[in-house]
């Protein structure tokens, strides 16, 4: 048996009265681009924050290659193959692409006569890192702006700029939060062609996002929330034409 790349089994997250999550269970094969659909208030967030180790389910367990993470912390999960962006961009306007690309970069450690010496190996580590951040500026599609400040980029790129540090740690996993939140039309085609290109880039993907064109198009799989439960998984296409999900989004 294939152990999955991501496995929940009945996990469950309660704020007071309010169960955020009830139960859900489900898996992310390795390789494959998987969706979470679900109205406003559905548990989309939680479940995202509970697998990347931002909070812990009160029940239920979060396997990674068949071992359990539920309540290891975001830093150590993003070190063991965990990585996400948030529904808000988080970049410092200030600083260009390459630079907040560049501080998602682990830190290569400088030797005690490096720091010594100030030799040119400090010099060359810091030349490695900004290649490598424009590396990967260029793997989401805009390595032409490794140079320009992250508040002049358009709001799709500066949505890149979030994959390309989220991709900075090599991820195994990358969870990515309405990525298309606020992208024109053509924004959302050239994310749609990112994201169907990463799981050859060996990154599978777990992906929330309203757009359902964009859903269906990139999707293998999606599973659908409604008030903290899992009503409804399948193809894209099944999940469109299931009564229960139109229901969910009609009455929501
Ligand atoms: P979605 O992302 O699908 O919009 P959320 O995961 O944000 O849904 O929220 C699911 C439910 O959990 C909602 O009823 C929300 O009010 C509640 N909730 C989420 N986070 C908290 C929290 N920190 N404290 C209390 N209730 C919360």
């Amino acid at each position: 048996m294939v152990i999955p790349l991501l496995e929940l089994k009945d996990v469950s997250r309660r704020f007071g009265g309010v169960a955020a999550l009830s139960d859900v269970s489900f898996s992310v094969p390795a390789g494959a681009v998987i969706g979470l659909i679900g109205p406003n208030g559905s548990g989309k967030t939680t479940l995202m924050n509970v697998i990347s180790g931002v909070d812990a389910p009160t029940k239920g367990a979060v396997l990674l290659d068949g071992l359990p993470i539920q309540g290891v912390p975001a830093n150590t999960l993003a070190r063991r193959g965990v990585s996400r962006t948030f529904q808000h961009i988080r970049l410092i306007p200030e600083l260009t692409a390459g630079q907040n690309v560049t501080l998602a970069l682990h830190a290569p450690s400088a030797g005690p006569f490096d720091i010594l010496l100030r030799l040119p190996r400090l010099r060359r580590i810091e030349l490695d890192r900004h290649a490598r951040a424009v590396e990967l500026l260029r793997k989401v599609g805009i390595g032409q702006h490794a140079s320009t400040l992250a508040g002049d980029l358009s709001y799709g790129d500066r949505r890149r700029v979030e994959i390309a540090r989220a991709l900075a740690s090599e991820p195994r996993l990358l969870l990515l939060d309405e990525p298309a939140a606020g992208m024109t039309h053509g924004e959302r085609t050239s994310l749609r062609d990112l994201i169907a290109g990463l799981p050859a880039l060996g990154v599978t993907v777990l992906l929330v996002e309203h757009d359902m064109d964009l859903m269906m198009s990139v999707c293998d799989e999606i599973h659908v929330l409604n008030q903290g439960s899992s009503i409804a998984s399948g193809k894209p296409e099944e999940v469109r034409a299931n009564p229960r999900v139109i229901e969910a989004y009609l009455g929501a």
